[in-house]
């Protein structure tokens, strides 16, 4: 690719609306165009990334015995009904009426349409296991699109599906699926975990996220140090301690009401009684789905969204902001507590092992002191609802965690037959008989790996490809356009180098020396070359690894052959790591 024909249209700028470095970096290095919010067009640069991810994908994918199919992406409202999502599902589903007034949807996933399939084509034990996938845009209604590719409205998605007998061979169709995407990942070349997951509006029973660690993760995972437990916030189950009983067990006090003015936050509340915010129980108000319902945790605890929307079943949940509260309930914020609330009610489960704890009096400027769970008040759910912390033990091990941030780049379920039943999708066993299938969904988000190899590998130049997800290995800098001499020699490498095999892309471009090095930095192509100055003198190249700056000086005969084998040999060492 000679850069002087490419449309490679590169900016000093950084772009105001980009907040993180993948999205500053995707726009800067002309990778990608903004459409429309969380809608991108992908420029030449931008695709050929995408389809090195894709392509790691679907070799993986089919040495893993996978099928290749394309499905509409464009989906009935009918077949969403009987899986019961065209409810559920909220906002992010698109749907639209077409001009027979027939309902339909942007497809944000495939479910319903591979049951639909595999109900009509699968009619046999001896037809499984089975598993299909594709690579296709997928809608998202996104509330909060942003960061780029990271989180788009559109977005370019592998989702497979496998179709079994039994629990067991589905078991065995997930472990083919959770090596493949190691496999995936670690050819792709990037630090990756695979940790326990939340399973989501997708549904199903089991589930495994996988991670890039990146410090711009929108995710949270805690990591054993003692033992390989890993697991998404949202998951990770919050271990009791033995004894874990607080406020003074010895004398059980009654309840006091107190005077606390203006004291609304549980600092202030525990600053004033002199006390530590572990014995406030804090009281929040949240909607589900609509609904207000209160919601106790520990003064110094945090609620975990997830983990209470699953507590409620519910398919949304929000914190109601102040005016919300008061609209729906009457009660006066920042005073609120358990004792004779009227709402329903859902406490973690350390609120139950508190003892003269503080709460709220549900009247303005005026707590309760000595408020004990289970005598005073007892709420309609309990469960581990709060977010786990580096100070918690690990739930499996009670080795010392921490939390680092991630990015979810892949996502496997284990679904069981909650499509097959909700759609009658049924295959005869051996015995003749009529047996849902039992399925499982394997997802990536091939755009979103894009960004998230650039947010874990960038400097503040730009990027920094790892090998496997260049759109080109190598690009080679003539900074002597106007010398003969320089410019055949600079053409006859880029010609060598390509029929070495390797994706070059060949500066010609009549720029300033400074402009082409910024260029390449901002492209962050593994291999730099220059044909410049030192040549002219000594007829020698500079190679110039993008990672960390290495440098060394070759005759220009021997540079092609030289980078040549050294990509090849690094390629290959990444497609063996598989
Ligand atoms: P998230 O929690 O980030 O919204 P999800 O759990 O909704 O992700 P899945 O339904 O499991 O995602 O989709 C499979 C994969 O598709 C995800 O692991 C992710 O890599 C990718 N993905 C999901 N939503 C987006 C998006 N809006 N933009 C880009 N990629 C996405
Ligand atoms: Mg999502």
């Amino acid at each position: 690719m000679r850069y002087s024909q490419m449309l490679i249209p590169t900016t000093r700028e950084t772009p105001a609306e980009a907040e993180v470095a993948s999205h500053q970096l995707l726009l800067r290095g002309g990778f990608i165009r903004k459409l429309a919010s969380g809608i991108y067009t992908y420029l030449p640069l931008g695709l050929a990334a995408v389809q090195k991810v894709a392509r790691i994908v679907r070799e993986e994918m089919n040495r893993a015995g996978a099928q290749e199919l394309l499905m509409p992406m464009v989906q009935p409202a009918d077949l969403w009904k009987e899986s019961g999502r065209w409810q559920k599902y909220g906002s992010e589903l698109l749907r639209f009426t077409d001009r027979h007034e027939r309902e339909s949807c942007l497809g944000p996933t495939h479910e319903e349409v591979i049951t639909d399939l595999a109900r009509n084509e699968l009619q046999s034990y001896r037809q499984l296991p089975m598993n299909l996938y594709q690579i296709q845009t997928k809608f998202r209604d996104e509330i909060r699109p942003r960061f780029g590719l990271m989180r788009g409205r559109e977005f370019v998605m592998k989702d497979a599906y496998s179709f079994d007998i039994d629990d067991a061979a589905a078991g065995r169709s997930y472990d083919r699926m959770y090596e493949a995407y190691h496999r995936i990942f670690r050819r792709c070349g990037l630090d990756f975990r695979a940790v326990e997951a939340d399973t989501g509006t997708i549904g199903g029973s089991f589930s495994h996220e996988f991670m890039v660690l990146a410090s711009t993760g929108e995710d949270t995972l805690v990591i054993c140090g003692q033992c390989d437990y890993a697991a998404n916030v949202e998951k990770a189950r919050v271990a009791i301690r033995a004894g874990q009983q607080q406020g003074g067990a010895e004398r059980i006090e009654e309840v006091k009401k107190v005077a606390t003015p203006g004291m609304k936050k549980v600092d202030a509340v525990a600053g004033f009684l002199g006390v530590a915010t572990d014995r406030v129980i804090k009281t929040m108000v949240y909607l589900a789905d609509g609904d207000p319902v209160a919601v106790l945790v520990r003064g110094d605890r945090e609620v975990q969204p997830v983990k209470l929307k699953n507590l409620l079943g519910a398919a949304e949940v929000e914190l109601a902001d102040d005016e919300t509260v008061y609209k729906k309930t009457g009660l006066p914020v920042g005073y609120l507590g358990p004792v004779n609330l009227t709402l329903r009610m859902v406490a973690d489960q350390e609120v139950m092992l508190m003892n003269n704890s503080i709460a709220g009096a549900n009247e303005k400027q005026f707590h309760l002191t000595g408020v004990q769970p289970g005598r005073d008040f007892q709420p309609a759910l309990t469960g581990d609802l709060r977010q786990i912390t580096a100070e918690d033990r690990c739930p499996s091990c009670g080795g010392p965690l921490t939390l680092t941030e991630g990015i979810e780049v892949g996502h496997i379920f284990k679904l069981g037959t909650a499509y097959s039943e909700a759609m009658r999708a049924t295959f005869q066993d051996r015995e003749g008989q009529a047996r849902p299938f039992v399925m499982g969904c394997y997802g990536i988000g091939v755009s979103r790996v894009v960004a998230a190899a650039i947010e874990q590998n960038h400097d503040e130049n730009g990027i920094i490809f790892p090998l496997p997800l260049a759109p080109c290995q190598v690009i080679v800098l003539n900074l002597g356009i106007n010398s003969e001499e320089t410019t055949s020699a600079a053409e006859r490498l880029y010609e060598e180098l390509r029929q070495g095999g390797l994706e070059v892309l060949y500066d010609d471009r009549d720029e300033r020396p400074g402009a082409k090095f910024k260029d390449a930095d901002l492209l962050g192509f593994p291999y730099r070359v220059t044909v410049g100055k030192t040549f002219e003198k000594e007829g020698k190249v500079e190679i110039r690894r993008r990672r960390d700056g290495h440098t060394e000086t070759v005759p220009c005969g021997q540079a092609a052959g030289y980078i040549v084998e050294l990509v090849r040999g690094e390629l290959a060492a990444f497609e063996s790591n598989g």
